[in-house]
């Protein structure tokens, strides 16, 4: 079955919380497209074979927050979504 991450389609959105103050973390791959300075996805692409988080099998994608409070980044896991998730009636 094909697993692809919902963030990185435009699917979701990162709704994840800071967890040092609790405020709404930014999705840093539009703050880097912002500033054009690299693509933040072709580090996480690189950053999967390497950084000895188990993505692949599980099926994670791996995204950058960034908290405008801390002024930190965050790494955030993302759940990958199978087709078969978006058929079914779960919202
Ligand atoms: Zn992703
Ligand atoms: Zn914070």
């Amino acid at each position: 079955m094909k697993h692809f991450c919902p963030v990185c389609n435009g699917l979701a959105a990162l709704a994840n919380d800071c967890p040092r103050c609790g405020q709404l973390l930014s999705d840093a791959g539009k703050l880097y497209d912002f500033y054009g300075a690299y693509s933040p996805y072709r580090e996480i692409d690189d950053a999967k074979l390497d950084n000895g988080y188990p993505d692949r099998q599980n099926h994670q994608c791996l995204h950058t927050g960034w908290c405008p409070q801390c002024q930190e980044e965050h790494t955030i896991i993302v759940q990958e979504w199978t087709p078969a998730m978006l058929a079914q009636p779960f919202m």
